[in-house]
């Protein structure tokens, strides 16, 4: 009997491991599909930047680095198309980490008017080109904190502030907003008066190299995949992406984010009584 019960254990950890095994082999099937896929965008995509660069390069070789105005000029067209690429190497970076889950949110709390206040700030030279006025309710005297990864909801909100400054008007407004929901969550409107996306695109909107106008946000300087990792961020923290859009009139991107109750905040006063 008893080797009867080994044999039975023995089956057990057979058919466990092949199980395994198995999951194992569809999860290594899964990654080697979208490794594929990747691959292929990837390339299409630091093709046009990467042949900028090498043909200015080639043009100052072949002799045009002898005249300094053309030299400087050229040079610094290829500098230009060098930070292209980095930018996009560094999205795309970001979005297969976050595609395969390889992200660790660090969550803290932290106040998101000054996150906000602090995107702001790195945008306003960008705004002020095209004379993009950036406004942020000022009814917010008091802190929000939300409990959420800083680092990345910064990312959120300056990729949102791109968009609305690329694909704003000269002379328009972006708008941020924050408003209390109930359930204990914020949530953090970015509004532009900009070009607006055409409804049949929007269920498109969040895909990675997703573009309505590809050579307009080429000459922007888009990857195709700001909208794709900020979806990817909020979902990670299990919170909401909206977008409400009308062509010729304007976007709204929203986000939820989890608040950190009072009660909490109370007790983490040094010397309040909890
Ligand atoms: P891109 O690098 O092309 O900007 P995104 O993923 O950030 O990539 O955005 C995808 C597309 O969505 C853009 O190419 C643009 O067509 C559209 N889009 C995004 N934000 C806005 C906005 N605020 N107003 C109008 N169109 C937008």
């Amino acid at each position: 009997r008893e080797i009867a019960t080994d044999m039975r254990t023995l089956t057990r950890q057979v058919e466990e491991f092949a199980r395994n095994k198995k999951i194992e082999i569809e999860t290594l099937k899964v990654r080697e599909a979208y490794r594929k896929e990747f691959l292929g965008n990837i390339s299409h995509e630091l093709k046009t930047p990467l042949f900028t660069v090498q043909g200015y390069i080639d043009t100052l070789i072949e002799g045009a680095h002898k005249d300094k105005a053309i030299r400087k000029k050229y040079l610094a067209r290829a500098q230009k198309g060098v930070d292209r690429l980095t930018y996009i190497v560094n999205d795309m970076d970001m979005i297969t980490k976050l595609e395969l889950g390889d992200l660790n949110l660090d969550k803290t709390d932290f106040d998101i008017i000054d996150l906000v206040r602090h995107v702001f700030d790195q945008f306003e030279m960008k705004a002020a080109k095209k004379k993009i006025s950036l406004l942020f309710d000022m009814v917010y005297t008091e802190p929000i904190m939300v409990h959420a990864d800083e680092e990345r909801i910064q990312q959120v909100l300056a990729n949102l502030l791109v968009n609305s400054i690329k694909y704003g008007k000269t002379n328009g407004t972006t708008e941020v907003a924050i408003e209390d929901l109930i359930n204990n969550k914020v949530i953090v409107r970015v509004t532009d008066n900009g070009e607006g996306i055409d409804k049949t695109h929007i269920p498109r909107l969040f895909e990675r190299f997703f573009r309505v106008d590809r050579t307009g946000s080429r000459k922007e300087g888009g990857s195709g995949l700001g909208l794709a990792i900020v979806k990817h961020i909020i979902e990670a923290h299990d919170e909401r992406i909206y977008v409400d859009s009308e062509l010729g009139i304007g976007s709204e991107f929203s986000f939820t984010l989890e608040k950190v109750s009072s009660s909490r905040l109370d007790s983490e006063i040094p010397g309040s009584i909890s």
